[in-house]
C-alpha cells in the first residue's frame, strides 16, 4: 500500500547526491580531496593514504567519517576542508529537468537539508539554476554543528519552522544517512536514483524512486 501524501507541506531534499549525482570527474576530484586530507594530515604518501582510507571505508562506510576515525579533525573541519579543495559548483549545470520538477512542485513549500557549508550550498543552488528563495529554510553544517545521521541535524531543520515532523517529506539518496535519521523523527521519507528493491531496505523509505525528477510525479493524481 502506498504511504499517504496528503499530509505533506513541506519537502526537505539533500542536496549532493540527491538534486545532481556526481560525474565522474566530480567523484574523482572528491577521492583525491579525502586522500590528499589523510597524506597530509598521517604524513603518508598518496598510495599508503589510498589504502588506508579504503580499508576504513569498509568499517565506517562513510568517508568523512572514516578520515574522522582516522583523526584527521572532526567532520565538519574535515568537510570544510574537502570544500576548500574541490569547488564542486564548478562541475555543476543548469539542470532544466530540475527546474521544471520545482515548478511543478510550486504549491509546496521546500527545504534544503544538506552536509555542506551555506556558501557551498548557494553555489551548487545558482550552478543548477535553482534560486534559494525556492526554499523556505536552508539547513547545513555551519548551523546544525553536526552532520546526518545525527537526529540533531534534522531537529535544527524543524526548529526553524512551523510544521509537524509528518508534515515534511525528507528526500535523499542515503537511506542510512538521510532517510532513517528522518523517519525516527517522524517524517515521510523518498529514496532517489534507487531501483532498490531490497524490502530491509526499502522498508525504510516510504518512497523509492529511480530519479529526483520522478518526485513530481508522487504528487500528481
Ligand atoms: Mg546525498
Amino acid at each position: 500500500m502506498k504511504a499517504d501524501l496528503t499530509k505533506i507541506k513541506i519537502i526537505a531534499w539533500d542536496l549532493d547526491g540527491t538534486l545532481f549525482q556526481s560525474q565522474k570527474d566530480l567523484s574523482i576530484a572528491m577521492a583525491g580531496a579525502f586522500v590528499k586530507i589523510l597524506s597530509e594530515s598521517k604524513n603518508l604518501n598518496e598510495d599508503d593514504a589510498r589504502k588506508l582510507l579504503s580499508e576504513s571505508v569498509a568499517i565506517h562506510k562513510g568517508v568523512t567519517k572514516s578520515l574522522e576515525a582516522l583523526g584527521c579533525g572532526d567532520r565538519i573541519s574535515i568537510i570544510k576542508r574537502v570544500e576548500s579543495i574541490v569547488d564542486k559548483a564548478s562541475y555543476l549545470k543548469v539542470d532544466q529537468k530540475l527546474q521544471k520538477m520545482f515548478t511543478d512542485l510550486s504549491n509546496y513549500k521546500h527545504a534544503i537539508a544538506s552536509d555542506t557549508s551555506h556558501t557551498i550550498i548557494n553555489k551548487e543552488l545558482e550552478a543548477l539554476g535553482l534560486s534559494s528563495s525556492i526554499f523556505e529554510s536552508i539547513t547545513g553544517v555551519d548551523d546544525a554543528k553536526t552532520t546526518k545521521p545525527d537526529r540533531m541535524f534534522y531537529q535544527v531543520m524543524l526548529n526553524k519552522g512551523n510544521y509537524n515532523p509528518s508534515d515534511y517529506l525528507v528526500v535523499g539518496d542515503r537511506v542510512a544517512i538521510d532517510l532513517i535519521p528522518a523517519k525516527e523523527l517522524g517524517m515521510m521519507t523518498c529514496l532517489v536514483w534507487s531501483n532498490e528493491v531490497d524490502p530491509e531496505r526499502s522498508r525504510r523509505a516510504d518512497f523509492v524512486l529511480p530519479t529526483v525528477y520522478n518526485v513530481a510525479d508522487l504528487f500528481k493524481e
